[in-house]
C-alpha cells in the first residue's frame, strides 16, 4: 500500500471542473494514494484583481506539495493580465515540458499508424523570456536568451527520459545554420551530452525540415528535444497530425516542482454539456502518478483507458461511425474507464510499469569558466537623417572618434552598409555600429571605461544611442557573429 502523497489540484475554468471531477473519480477508484489540496486559480481570481491569476494561498499549497494537477484556465484578453501558465512555469522553474503523442488506430481516426513520439521542449528560455523593446520609430526587438545550463539541463533530461522509458533515439532540432551562437550552443551541448549515452541513437535536424518531417512522417520520430519556441510549434503540429489534441496530456518538470495538465484549453464552447473528453487531463494525471512513484496505479488506469477506447466507448470529439460503438458523455466515459480498471487492452499496446519511476534526477551542473576578453562594442543608433545614407553616418562618427577606437562597420538589420555598402540595401532608422581597438599592440586591454568615453563622444555629436552590446572573446574564440558582408 502506497503512503499518501500530497498534491495540489486546480479545477480551472470552462470544462475544467467537469474533466477534473471525472479524473479524480478515476484516480480514487484505481487506488491512487493521494492527499488532495484544492486551490482556486484562473478566471475568478483574475476578476478579483489578482493580475497573475494565482492567489497567495495557491502558492503556499504548491510550496507544500510541489506537485500540481491543473485543469485548463481561460486566459483573459487584455494587456493587464499575465499568462498564468508562463508565470507558473517560470516561478516554479518548470524547465522541461514533455508532450507524448500517440495514435490509436483503428480505434481513433488518424492519418498515421503507430506514432509514439515524445516532444521535450525547453520551457523557460528563448524568446519566451519576454524581454522585448521598441528602440526606434520603426524597429522592435525580442531578446533570444539561450544558456549553457538551461540547454544542458533540458538535453540531459531528454536522454534520462529516453533511458528510463526504453526509448531508442533522441533527435535534436535547432536552427544553428542561421543562429550560430544561440542555437549553436544548444546543438553543441546536445553533441556533448549525447556522448554520455552511447546506448541511445542520436541525430539532429534543422527545425524547418524537422517540422515538415514531423507533419509528414511522425512515426519516424522517437524523442525530440528542442528549444522553447520550436517545441511549442512542433508539439502542436504533432498532436494535431496524430488527431489527438483532445487526449494528450503534458508534464512540466523542474528541479523542485512538477505540474501536469491537458494540452487543450478550457473549451468554453462546450462547457456544462457533459460532452468534454476527460482523457487529456487523465493522461496528465497518469504522468503525475509515475512522477510521484505510483507507476502500478498509473499502468492500471492507462490500461483501463486503452480498453475503453478499444471497446469503442468514445466521447463526441473522437467518435466516428466506422470505429466507435457508442457515443458517450463525460460521465459515462468516466464510468466505463472505472468499470475497466483491472482489464487490459487486447490490440493496443498495453501500458507497462516503468522501472525507476519517481521523477528524473539530474546531476549538479559544472560551471563554465573561460577567459573572457573585451575586444570591442556594438552601439545601436536611432538615426533618420541625410536620406539614411550610411556613408554620411560613418563620416560623422569618424569625425568624433576618441582613441583607441576605430569604426569597423555599420550594419542595418544585420547587413553591412558601411564601408562599401550597396545603395540598393533597404535601410531602416536602426543602425548597428561596430567599434574595435585600433591596434592590439598599442593598447592591449580594453575596459568599460573606454566604452563610456566612446559613448560620450558619440552622444556629444547628437547621435542617439539606443543600445550597446559588448564584444568578447572567450578563450580566444569570438563570442559574437560577423555582420552579413563583413
Ligand atoms: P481549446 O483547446 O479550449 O478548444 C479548441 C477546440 O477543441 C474547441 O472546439 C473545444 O470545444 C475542443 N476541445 C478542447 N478540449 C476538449 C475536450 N476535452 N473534449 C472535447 N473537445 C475539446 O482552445 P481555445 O478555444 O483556443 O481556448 C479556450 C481558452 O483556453 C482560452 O482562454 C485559452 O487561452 C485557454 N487555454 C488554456 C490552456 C491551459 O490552461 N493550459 C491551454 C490552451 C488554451
Amino acid at each position: 500500500m502506497n503512503k499518501n502523497t500530497p498534491i495540489t489540484i486546480a479545477k480551472g475554468d470552462g470544462i475544467g471542473p467537469e474533466i477534473m471531477d471525472a479524473t479524480l473519480e478515476i484516480l480514487e477508484a484505481a487506488g491512487a494514494a493521494l492527499d488532495i489540496e484544492e486551490v482556486k486559480i484562473g478566471k475568478s481570481v483574475y476578476e478579483d484583481g489578482v493580475t497573475s491569476g494565482i492567489p497567495a494561498d495557491a502558492w503556499e499549497s504548491l510550496r507544500r506539495t510541489r506537485v500540481f494537477l491543473k485543469a485548463p484556465i481561460t486566459t483573459p484578453q487584455g494587456k493587464g493580465y499575465k499568462s498564468l501558465n508562463v508565470t507558473l512555469r517560470k516561478t516554479l522553474g518548470l524547465f522541461a515540458n514533455t508532450r507524448p503523442c500517440l495514435t490509436f488506430r483503428p480505434f481513433i481516426e488518424s492519418r498515421f499508424d503507430n506514432v509514439d513520439c515524445v516532444v521535450i521542449r525547453e520551457n523557460e528560455e528563448d524568446t519566451y523570456a519576454g524581454i522585448e523593446h521598441r528602440q526606434t520609430q520603426e524597429v522592435t526587438q525580442c531578446l533570444k536568451l539561450i544558456t549553457k545550463p538551461g540547454s544542458e539541463r533540458i538535453i540531459r533530461y531528454a536522454f534520462e527520459f529516453a533511458k528510463q522509458n526504453g526509448r531508442k533515439r533522441v533527435t535534436c532540432m535547432s536552427k544553428d545554420n542561421i543562429m550560430k551562437i544561440t542555437d549553436g550552443l544548444f546543438h553543441e551541448t546536445f553533441n556533448q551530452v549525447a556522448k554520455e549515452y552511447p546506448e541511445i541513437e542520436t541525430d539532429h535536424k534543422i527545425i524547418d525540415i524537422g517540422s515538415a518531417l514531423i507533419a509528414d512522417s511522425p512515426q519516424d520520430f522517437d524523442v525530440v528535444v528542442t528549444l522553447n519556441l520550436y517545441g511549442d510549434i512542433i508539439s502542436d503540429i504533432l498532436a494535431q497530425v496524430c488527431g489527438s489534441v483532445g487526449i494528450a496530456g503534458s508534464s512540466n518538470i523542474g528541479a523542485d516542482f512538477a505540474m501536469f495538465e491537458a494540452i487543450h484549453g478550457s473549451a468554453p464552447d462546450i462547457v456544462g454539456q457533459d460532452i468534454a473528453n476527460p482523457s487529456a487531463l487523465l493522461n496528465g494525471a497518469v504522468m503525475l502518478l509515475k512522477h510521484i512513484g505510483q507507476p502500478e496505479v498509473a499502468a492500471k488506469i492507462q490500461n483501463a483507458w486503452l480498453k475503453t477506447l478499444e471497446d469503442g466507448i468514445h466521447t463526441g470529439d473522437i467518435y466516428s461511425e466506422a470505429n466507435s460503438q457508442k457515443k458517450v458523455g463525460t460521465q459515462a466515459f468516466k464510468d466505463a474507464v472505472i468499470a475497466n480498471l483491472g482489464k487490459e487492452p487486447v490490440k493496443l499496446a498495453k501500458a507497462v510499469v516503468v522501472e525507476g519511476s519517481g521523477g528524473i534526477h539530474l546531476p549538479e551542473m559544472q560551471k563554465v569558466c573561460q577567459k573572457k576578453e573585451l575586444v570591442g562594442v556594438d552601439l545601436f543608433l536611432d538615426w533618420d537623417e541625410d536620406d539614411r545614407d550610411a556613408n554620411q553616418l560613418g563620416e560623422r562618427i569618424n569625425a568624433v572618434l576618441p582613441a583607441p577606437w576605430k569604426l569597423k562597420m555599420i550594419t542595418n538589420r544585420g547587413v553591412k552598409v558601411y564601408p562599401d555598402g550597396f545603395p540598393e540595401t533597404f535601410c531602416t532608422d536602426h543602425w548597428r555600429c561596430r567599434f574595435l581597438k585600433v591596434d592590439e599592440s598599442e593598447d592591449p586591454t580594453l575596459e568599460n571605461q573606454n566604452i563610456v568615453k566612446l559613448m560620450t563622444a558619440i552622444g556629444a555629436a547628437s547621435l542617439d544611442i539606443v543600445k550597446t552590446e559588448n564584444l568578447y572573446l572567450f578563450d580566444g574564440e569570438r563570442g559574437y557573429t560577423l555582420g552579413q558582408g563583413e
